[in-house]
């Protein structure tokens, strides 16, 4: 049973668009979420009333703005309940923050000879920034593959943690079977070792109170988009001691106190050091609007909500001859459920679907490192929030019932997409 009153729904403009006639039914939330009012009217308001830049004009609009999106760094910070403002720096999204930890961090100390460890489910994003990283230092990158839904045990990480090892990334939540790693614990292994943790917050955020300094991880990074904000903008979270170390990673405007062309360059402190250039302001006083929302909604019924919404979509697909719930997604529900139904292509799946107003994601998720494993040209994935419905999970349930081999399935059936 949900939690959330069906009135929420009122909430998201878009849920009115119709799809060929029939109302949406909107199940690709893992990919970005819809964006309520309460966003929306943020982003005009601060175009409206306190556009400019921010951190440079000496006037009231530019305080203004400035104010705002120092705010929203505040607001963050308290989302995340980490300790200072100035451990959250804004980026354009997860794979930017990700990007910018390797490209810094990353280089500083990993070398030649050095390994880095991540998990076997790896969305691209927290791959190749470290794949990439190892073949310029000359260093490993070490896979741990975990349980068959791809959870990694504290153990399983501890048999690979050596003296080579420099970093450990890993994910907090699949987007690709919604399972959930044990980071505390994994954090804690790892640091018992001395090795510190990137974690890809991009599918917890949205499913679940995140609290950086419970976990313990040295970096967390997430996005805006998929936790009802805008596009544009997400986050980096970083441990005071090791974020405040970090050389810039883009250089810029807003980065320096001074430079000439020779001689040294003196950069500003944490955050601004890494955030060069104009930054998105109205998404990041988005993301605050957004943050906002959920608190407001109440993190236990969007929890309960999104859990429930699972394990209705383990029980009523699973009643679907041929249907094949991936992974354990009902074990610690978090917002995501794929299936696959063996001898129909994933794209006929998702087009029958789409025939119907059903919009979901099917392929490898920029994943394929972990659908591989799976033995599937990819997935159909469903993932869920807070404006969803057991109803519309029901309607999916008998859509499922009709699917049929189609182009993809006679044509193309071993393709993969993104
Ligand atoms: N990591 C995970 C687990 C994701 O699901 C995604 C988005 N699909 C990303 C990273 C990348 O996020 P973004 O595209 O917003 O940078």
């Amino acid at each position: 049973m949900s939690t959330l009153d069906g009135s929420i729904r009122d909430d998201f403009p878009i849920l009115r668009h119709r799809i060929g006639g029939r109302p949406l039914v909107y199940l690709d939330n893992a990919a970005t979420a819809q964006k309520p009012v309460a966003v929306l009217d943020a982003v005009r308001e601060y175009y409206e009333t306190s556009n400019s830049n921010v951190g440079r004009g000496y006037y009231r609009l530019a305080f203004a703005a400035t104010d705002a999106y120092e705010h929203s760094r505040s607001v963050v910070r308290r989302a995340l309940n980490a300790e200072h403002a100035d451990e959250i720096v804004f980026t354009p999204g997860t794979t930017a923050a990700l990007n910018l930890v390797a490209d810094t961090f990353g280089r500083a100390v990993v070398g030649e000879g050095d390994r880095v460890v991540v998990s076997g489910m790896e969305h691209n994003s927290n791959l190749l920034p470290w794949r990439r990283l190892c073949d310029t230092a000359g260093a490993d990158l070490v896979v741990v593959a975990g349980d068959p839904t791809g959870r990694v045990e504290p153990a399983q990480l501890a048999a690979v943690l050596d003296e080579r090892v420099r970093l450990v990334a890993l994910t907090h939540v699949s987007n690709v079977l919604g399972t959930v790693n044990p980071v505390r614990e994994l954090v804690a292994e790892a640091h018992r070792h001395g090795v510190p943790v990137v974690v890809d917050g991009a599918q917890a955020v949205p499913h679940r109170p995140v609290d950086v300094r419970e976990l313990g991880a040295d970096f967390y990074a997430f996005s805006g988009h998929k936790v009802y904000g805008p596009m544009g903008v997400g986050v980096l979270y970083g441990r005071r001691e090791l974020l405040s170390e970090l050389p810039p990673y883009q250089v810029g405007g807003g980065t320096v106190k001074g430079v000439a062309p020779t001689g040294p360059v003196r950069y500003v402190p944490v955050p601004a050091r890494l955030e060069a250039g104009t930054p998105d302001v109205a998404a990041a006083v988005g993301l605050a609007a957004a943050l906002e929302y959920v608190e407001k909604l109440g993190w236990p019924g969007v929890r309960a909500h999104n859990e429930a919404l699972v394990r209705a979509a383990v029980a009523l697909f699973g009643e679907v001859p041929g249907v094949r719930v991936l992974g354990d997604p009902a074990a610690e529900p978090a917002g995501i459920v794929s299936i696959a139904v063996p001898g129909i292509h994933p794209y006929d799946v998702g087009g029958h679907l789409d025939g119907l107003g059903i919009a979901v994601r099917s392929g490898v998720h920029c994943a394929n490192t972990f659908v591989d494993r799976l033995d599937l040209v990819g997935t159909v994935r469903f993932s869920f929030a807070v404006y969803n419905t057991e109803a519309e999970v029901r309607l999916v349930r008998e859509a499922l019932r009709t699917v049929e081999p189609g182009f993809w399935t006679r044509e193309h059936p071993t393709e993969r997409f993104l």
